[in-house]
């Protein structure tokens, strides 16, 4: 068992005492949960997971806290309403609360040394990722002036959709609007960083150095962070989160994911036994003190790789569950010819010992078949790269040579991509607090 902080379990239990008690879209889990008088782990069990199709039906008011009300929030200007991007499975509306964001943020900074000591609070902070993302997009494909890219502390550097199309003018902007604003933190998706990275070394160019430098949205590659880190200095961290549930999982110093154990309760649901894998598994999260969406064991579509807790880490934190990996999504898993489960992460090390590889996307097409596309620095990257895919999955896998891996409609870019389809029950055992 992890060691988790005093008012944990009263915090969990309060959270779904108020859910299933007062908030409408849980009105019939009431049916299934044992009761306040059975233990927490035992009642959390009983209850179905929460998933993104749930939040859609449901809709935004079904998830407010007793004397909330969208409309009077929305009014007053203590929620916005923001839209996530994606295909229409994907999209979403989702209520947004600023103040609770950046109490779950700032929690999170704690969680790790460098951004600690940084002293992050009303920092200057530049970020670097798809306008579908967050930020300011181009309406028409044309730049934005810097002043419509400002927003309080925050600059947004990029309005192009296409972040493969930059021209070498949209670089070089981006390095002079760096050295103007001179950003404390950039935070961007690991994608969008390494292409401004290789393109501004490339062009001789030398950026502002921030104090730190964050990653979200995306899988934070070692492939895309190795370019990252030819342009900048500044220690790397990466940052698991979600707009559903806030700041979830912070990298430390020492490169674990800990738990933001004041803002969300996260449980674990290990990978079925047959793969081989303990200690990784899906989660599920519940937030802490939301009450503009009272989120409950929301399936997130992620698999971490739990640190065995009698292995702490490096840093001395102790708090809440400890992760050696966020192994990516489980939609993103691909499957070796033995039919053994291949995370994201899993591939990414074997891809990323191949150097000078700078993008790659693999495609499984079936149970026996995988093909990849890749962008290379170098000749002969790529039959390495397909030595060491083929290896990986047990075999032939044909890379193609390409200028870069395009977007998900979502803005966002993946590693992996799963065609083939695997009916069988990839998790097995209890969703429960580790
Ligand atoms: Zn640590």
């Amino acid at each position: 068992m992890y060691r988790y902080p005093e008012d944990y379990a009263l915090r969990s239990a309060s959270e779904l005492d108020l859910a299933l008690s007062a908030v409408p879209a849980y009105r019939d889990w009431r049916a299934v949960d044992p009761g306040p008088q059975a233990p927490l782990d035992e009642r959390c069990a009983a209850l179905p997971l929460l998933n993104k199709a749930h939040l859609r039906a449901h809709g935004l008011e079904a998830f407010l806290a007793p004397g909330h009300a969208l409309a009077e929030g929305l009014a007053r200007g203590a929620i916005d309403t923001v839209s996530t991007s994606g295909t229409t499975d994907e999209q979403m509306v989702l209520t947004w609360n600023q103040a609770w964001w950046n109490a779950s943020e700032a929690a999170s900074w704690t969680l790790n040394r460098h951004a600690a000591q940084a002293g992050l609070a009303d920092h200057a902070e530049a970020l670097l990722t798809s306008p579908l993302s967050t930020g300011v997009p181009s309406p028409d494909g044309k730049p934005l002036a810097m002043l419509r890219r400002r927003l309080g502390r925050f600059l947004y550097l990029n309005e192009h959709l296409d972040s493969a199309a930059w021209p070498d003018t949209h670089i070089r902007r981006m390095v002079r609007e760096l050295d103007a604003f001179r950003p404390v933190v950039l935070e961007g998706s690991p994608t969008l960083l390494a292409r401004f990275a290789r393109r501004s070394v490339e062009l001789g160019l030398r950026c502002w150095q921030p104090r730190l430098i964050v990653t979200s949205y995306e899988f934070p590659s070692r492939v895309l962070l190795r370019q990252v880190r030819r342009a900048f200095d500044a220690p790397i961290m990466s940052s698991y989160g979600c707009t559903e549930a806030g700041c979830v999982l912070t990298q430390c110093e020492a490169g674990c994911f800990h738990q933001n154990a004041a803002f969300a309760r996260v449980e674990f649901q290990p990978l079925a036994a047959r793969f081989g894998k303990p200690g990784v598994g899906r989660i599920a999260l519940t937030s802490f003190g939301n009450p503009w969406r009272v989120l409950l064991r929301f399936d997130v579509g992620d698999l971490v790789r739990l640190r065995p807790p009698e292995t702490p880490c490096a840093c001395g934190r102790t708090d809440g569950i400890v992760a050696d990996a966020v192994e990516g999504r489980v939609n993103d898993v691909t499957f070796d010819a033995r039919g053994q489960l291949v995370t994201v992460d899993e591939l990414d090390r074997r891809a990323s010992g191949v150097n000078d590889v700078l993008e790659y996307q693999v495609t499984q097409n079936a149970t026996d078949s995988w093909t990849a596309c890749a962008v290379c620095g170098r000749d002969g990257a790529i039959a390495e790269l397909a030595a060491a895919l083929g290896d990986l999955y047990g075999g032939r896998v044909a890379v193609a040579l390409v200028a870069a891996i395009p977007a998900e409609v979502s803005g966002k870019h993946r590693l992996a991509r799963c065609a083939a389809s695997f009916s069988e029950a990839m998790f097995e055992g209890p969703m429960r607090a580790p």
